[in-house]
């Protein structure tokens, strides 16, 4: 059996850390299994999905480096959902209802006040059809319940064990709205079955649809696919993240300068048993990847946890993974001299500018110091032992030592306290720079 699994999001916004989890979940199980990846947009909300968010969507999946095996959406295939749903109108599972918002509203209201779940009565059910004719002579048009067995559903779930769900105290689902529009539940359910989906895998709070949906499958004869619900995320205090959604998309996060391999190994491991690890490609994250090391306690999202996985990641980055974001100029001996003090790529642009100035040096009454190291300076070429000559020069003509001996040249040299090891920015910086610089010129 081949592995089919699918990662569709609605096209209403962007991605999130929430639904980028299902994608990378979905992927690396499919990779691992050596199984297929669709990307399927549930877009039947025609309100709220736009073409923006889902060409978005698709740019933050490249961008973390996800491909797909299949690309559809659902709004290019209303007339499968309606063909289904007369096949569910014939059988008797899908029956027409006429209330309207209003009236559902107050009867809710009633069960409530009764203590009574408000569960939808079924009302409709003991329509007759004159009943029915009478309101569609009123110009009342239907919407279509599914109508759910009332028993409990059982699945064995991939990540969460034996799970039931109780259908007897749902309400029937609307699958088509009284202006045609069709329901997700009803449209992912088709499109599953139609993809032979073999692995739904998704949010726990998925858990009540998947027992509607397996009735679903059922009544269109499709094969139920497996199920795996993981648990949401939450913030550190243990409540939801979604109040928090803008600053947790994909696209303010690449913006924040997260690279893409230290979102996918924090999404690939967290709510897991495993513990996250340093990786440079998705690749290396397939083979650990066991969806059984997954477990039902709420995983903690932290974000400062993430930036230090991404500060340990750009420590660890090849000149090859960065040098189309690096300025123009920049090489491997600058990129390996300045990675270890960023946090982020783009501030490879700071040392860039403190190599290639124009700096304008500190100098802070130390002019006479200065220009008696500058008077040491080794000829060049120079390199990585340079420095360590040169100081020891300097230290030998002045006396100095320590910090009083070290600070002042680094602050003339890169106007900065803190920084690279100056045995790396030295030859990066060269000569004539520094000597102007240690004369107190901007250069
Ligand atoms: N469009 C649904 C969502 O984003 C898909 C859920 C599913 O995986 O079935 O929640």
């Amino acid at each position: 059996m081949t592995v089919h699994v699918r990662f569709a999001p609605s096209p209403t916004g962007r991605l999130h850390v929430g639904n980028a989890r299902a994608a990378v979940l979905n992927w690396l199980f499919a990779r691992r299994h050596g199984g297929r990846f669709l990307f399927r947009l549930d877009d039947t909300d025609t309100e709220r999905s736009t073409g923006e968010f889902a060409q978005a969507i698709a740019e933050d999946l490249r961008w973390l480096g996800l491909d797909w095996d299949g690309h559809f959406r659902q709004s290019d295939r209303l007339d499968v959902y309606h063909a289904a749903a007369e096949r569910l109108k014939a059988s008797g599972r899908l029956y027409p209802c006429y209330e309207t918002p209003e009236e559902l509203e107050l009867r809710r209201k009633l069960q409530l006040a009764r203590r009574l779940p408000p569960v939808y009565d079924r009302a409709a059910l003991k329509l007759s059809d004159d009943d029915r004719a009478k309101l569609e002579a009123e110009g009342r048009k239907p919407h279509w319940r599914f109508k759910l067995d009332q028993t409990a559903v059982h699945w064995h779930d991939l990540i969460r064990g034996e799970v039931t769900v109780d259908a007897a105290s749902l309400s029937d689902p609307v699958l088509l709205r009284a202006d045609g529009r069709v329901l997700y539940t009803m449209s992912s359910v088709v499109d599953d079955g139609d993809t032979a989906i073999t692995h739904v895998i998704r949010g726990e709070d998925h858990v009540t649809n998947t027992g509607v949906q397996i009735q679903l499958f059922q009544a269109l004869g499709r094969p139920v696919p497996q199920f795996a619900h993981f648990s949401l995320f939450t913030d550190a205090a243990g409540a939801g993240l979604s109040k928090r959604l803008g600053a947790l998309s994909l696209a303010e996060m690449r913006a924040d300068g997260i690279e893409p391999m230290a979102l996918n190994a924090f999404l690939a491991r967290l709510g897991s048993a495993d513990p996250i690890e340093l990786c440079h490609s998705l690749a290396e994250l397939v083979p650990g990847f066991d969806l059984g090391r997954f477990g039902k306690a709420p995983a903690h999202f932290d974000p400062a946890e993430l930036e230090h996985l991404n500060a340990r990641l750009v420590h660890h980055l090849r000149f090859d993974e960065v040098a189309g974001r690096l300025p123009d100029g920049a090489d491997e001996a600058f990129w390996l001299a300045v990675r270890g003090n960023l946090a982020h790529v783009r501030e490879a642009a700071e040392w860039w500018q403190v190599v290639a100035g124009p700096v304008a040096p500190l100098v802070d009454g130390e002019a006479e110091y200065l220009a008696a190291a500058s008077a040491v300076l080794p000829p060049g070429p120079w390199d990585g032992e340079t420095w360590k000559a040169w100081t020891e020069a300097v230290k030998a003509a002045t006396g100095r030592k320590g910090k009083g001996l070290f600070l002042p040249l680094r602050r003339a040299l890169t106007a900065r306290d803190h920084g690279p090891e100056m045995k790396d920015l030295l030859p990066l910086i060269g000569e004539s720079r520094a000597r102007a610089r240690l004369r107190g010129e901007k250069a």
